[in-house]
């Protein structure tokens, strides 16, 4: 029986962890249980910065960006000591289950702390760099790819005009999910990401061979982790002799007011976390396959890398020839 339910946010924020907020609570007081929201991620948690929510404690935060709880960063929760003291922290505060939304270390920290401790949780996929398993998209992901959209349409505009090389340096430290679809998107003539190994040689001649056959201007898009937008930048203006400009979008990406999809998103997901918790449902990430939620058990969840689809990458490659 769930009397009571815990929301937290311990990852990097995404457009969209608002609106799964607003539904988690809106949900269980429509079931009869109490919210208690927890205060940054984690680190509150252990700490025990928790408090009741009530239906006004997310009123017009649906369409807001960011998280109401806040997040920090906590690395002390990979310890077990502080996994303990988080789970004592549950149980002293009457919580009979834990929501948390967030992306792939969220998630890591949930399959921990319930491998220890005999506790109930969902977990909510939110992230802007999609990569988790088990769900087609994570919140935020398709508002982070249509506010970088936005701003390379921009550059775009101005790289015709001035006949010029761009290069945009998107978010994706350990993944190609954000450069990959806004590559495409933009008609970017090359994209860059860490999961294929980057060649800058080939990179400055498919640029040489755009401008020998007259193109005027040319847009690379390169994913953080792979390099500085600078580094690839530089090596093609020395190599090539020609003017190169580098944006760095930064966290302009994470902010901004979430995208349908992300809203109905998180509408469905933190609604349906807290329906397969009345159902006796545990420790399950809760995603969306084919417009149907799909529950999956944190270990299977856990053992997958969600990879980024490479004949995205060849079509991107034929259509900006
Ligand atoms: P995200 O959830 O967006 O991927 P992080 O990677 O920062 O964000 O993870 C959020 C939090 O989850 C971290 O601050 C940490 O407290 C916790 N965490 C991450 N990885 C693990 C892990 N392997 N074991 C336990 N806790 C973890």
């Amino acid at each position: 029986m769930i009397r009571t339910i815990g929301v937290v946010t311990p990852g990097g924020d995404a457009p969209g962890m608002n609106t799964a907020i607003r539904s988690v609570v809106r949900t269980a007081i429509f079931h009869g249980i109490r919210v208690m929201g927890i205060e940054r991620g984690y680190a509150g948690l252990v700490g025990g910065d928790i408090h009741p929510m009530e239906l006004k404690s997310v009123s017009g935060i649906l369409n807001r960006g960011g998280t109401i709880l806040h997040t920090v960063r906590c690395p002390e929760f990979k310890k077990k000591s502080f996994r303990k003291i988080a789970a004592r922290q549950i149980k002293e505060h009457g919580i009979d289950a834990l929501i948390s939304i967030g992306g792939n270390g969220s998630l890591g920290g949930m399959y921990e702390m319930m491998k220890e401790h005999n506790l109930t949780s969902m977990v909510v996929p939110a992230s802007i760099d999609n990569d988790i398993p088990y769900t087609d998209s994570t919140i935020g992901f398709d508002t982070a790819v249509n506010t970088a959209l936005d701003a390379i349409d921009k550059i775009r505009d101005t790289a015709a005009s001035h006949e010029r090389i761009f290069v945009i340096e998107v978010m994706g430290r350990d993944n190609g999910f954000i450069a990959l679809e806004v590559g495409l998107g933009a008609g970017a003539e090359v994209i860059m990401v860490p999961e294929v190994k980057c060649d800058f040689e080939r990179i400055s001649k498919k640029i040489k061979d755009g401008i020998d056959r007259g193109k005027l201007s040319s847009i690379i898009v390169v994913a953080e982790g792979v390099c500085r937008g600078h580094d690839i930048g530089d090596f093609i203006a020395k190599k090539l002799g020609v003017d190169v400009r580098v944006t760095v979008l930064g966290h302009i990406q994470r902010g901004g007011s979430p995208s349908a999809h992300s809203r109905t998103l998180a509408c469905k997901l933190g609604s349906a976390a807290v329906e397969l918790l009345v159902k006796g449902q545990k420790n399950k990430l809760v995603g969306m396959i084919n417009g149907e939620v799909v529950p999956t058990d944190y270990s299977r969840a856990m053992k997958i890398k969600k990879t980024i689809d490479r004949s995205v990458l060849q079509l991107a490659e034929k259509l900006s020839i």
